[in-house]
């Protein structure tokens, strides 16, 4: 495990390669202040122009959840670029959804916007999710596909070829895989980690069908090209594209955040994945699998900002990475109907034991490594 010299990013990241030990995501941010962001929005207008159409109801469609990301660029993409979005949201089951990300999306509706929900199945949604987190050690394995899935296959249906999403994850965190012919193009987002080149077998091995998969997959590089589907990063024009900014931009127009704290989320300002909570058990579980989480995440773009430095950092992600209260643990056992014992084996299966050490009779995992130094 090797740290980058500037952040905390180690290079357990999937799918990361670092140069001369920096990661891509600080090689990315060095180069901030040559950008001419003036001239990059006359590209992002020269390039939507081609699909402003007066006789559709729509120009574009964006992939939201109500969260901060979302929020922030809906009105951006509206108020700025004076287009007309149809916003898509992949709508967890009732059980999953939290109040505060039933009222985020309802302030995107109440702000003027049209929201196209997709619901899959819940009762396969459940189940898949169960056997992710047993085949992987990765509940999200199924609802992540579903949520990056819907929106190209509903842009398909619905012939509304631009795609409009927030970050670039090859440039802003480092998913080299997923990078395009450009700094904004999209249309190589199917290689994403998360989306891991469309492998369906462990689902059909599972059990399920074709059918009950089919919300589940991301439409053919074949079926993209035939519908002129393209798909651009808005956060290659925005220079001030972060967690923290989204959140607070999001924030002053109306957004509602998580009343908790980072001991029990590692989230340092609460404003992540606010539709549901159990996000916050897989942060912990790719904790343990890679040997960072969401403060890491966090403090790598607050030390590429200038706004504390890495020994600081070091200290922030010492208390809180890797938390998740046992509040979390609970409710997602009692939903994918396991025992507290039976999660807790799983995620050993899981953990990373070159990086962490299992002592199973006292149910405790500690880090092998120091944060910023690596195996100690
Ligand atoms: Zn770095």
């Amino acid at each position: 495990m090797n740290y980058c010299k500037e952040c905390l990013q180690p290079d357990t990241r999937p799918n990361t390669v670092f140069k001369k030990g920096v990661c891509p995501a600080c090689n990315y941010f060095k180069k901030f202040k040559e950008v001419n962001w003036e001239e990059r929005k006359g590209i992002l207008f020269d390039l939507v122009e081609k699909y402003r159409n007066p006789s559709a109801q729509y120009d574009c469609i964006i992939g939201v959840s109500g969260g901060k990301d979302s929020l922030r660029q809906a009105i951006w993409i509206r108020d700025y670029l004076k287009l007309r979005p149809l916003l898509v949201s992949i709508q967890y089951p009732p059980h999953q959804l939290t109040n505060i990300g039933a009222n985020n999306l309802s302030n995107l509706i109440n702000r003027g916007f049209d929201v196209f929900q997709i619901c899959p199945a819940p009762i396969v949604w459940k189940r898949l999710m169960k056997a992710g987190f047993k085949i992987f050690g990765n509940w999200a394995k199924s609802t992540e596909l579903a949520l990056f899935s819907g929106v190209p296959r509903l842009a398909i249906d619905l012939k509304i070829p631009l795609i409009l999403w927030g970050e670039n994850p090859g440039l802003q965190r480092g998913d080299l895989k997923t990078l395009g012919k450009t700094g904004f193009d999209g249309n190589n987002l199917r290689n994403m980690n998360t989306l891991s080149g469309g492998d369906f077998s462990w689902m059909l091995k599972s059990g399920f069908s074709e059918k009950d998969i089919l919300p589940y997959k991301y439409p053919s590089k074949k079926e993209m090209l035939k519908n002129n589907i393209q798909i651009v990063y808005l956060g290659w024009f925005l220079g001030d594209w972060s967690l923290k900014n989204n959140g607070m931009i999001s924030i002053l127009n109306g957004l509602k955040v998580r009343d908790d704290s980072p001991s029990n989320t590692s989230d340092l300002f609460q404003t992540s994945a606010l539709d549901e909570d159990w996000v916050v058990v897989n942060q912990l579980i790719k904790y343990l699998k890679f040997g960072f989480g969401k403060t890491t995440d966090y403090v790598n773009e607050m030390i590429r900002l200038g706004e504390i430095s890495r020994d600081e950092a070091i200290k922030i992600v010492e208390k809180y990475d890797g938390k998740c209260s046992d509040k979390y643990i609970d409710e997602f056992c009692k939903y994918i109907e396991i025992s507290r014992d039976e999660f807790w084996i799983t995620v050993r299966k899981f953990s990373n034991t070159e990086l962490f050490k299992i002592d199973r009779a006292n149910n405790s995992i500690s880090p092998k490594f120091k944060v910023g130094v690596g195996i100690i």
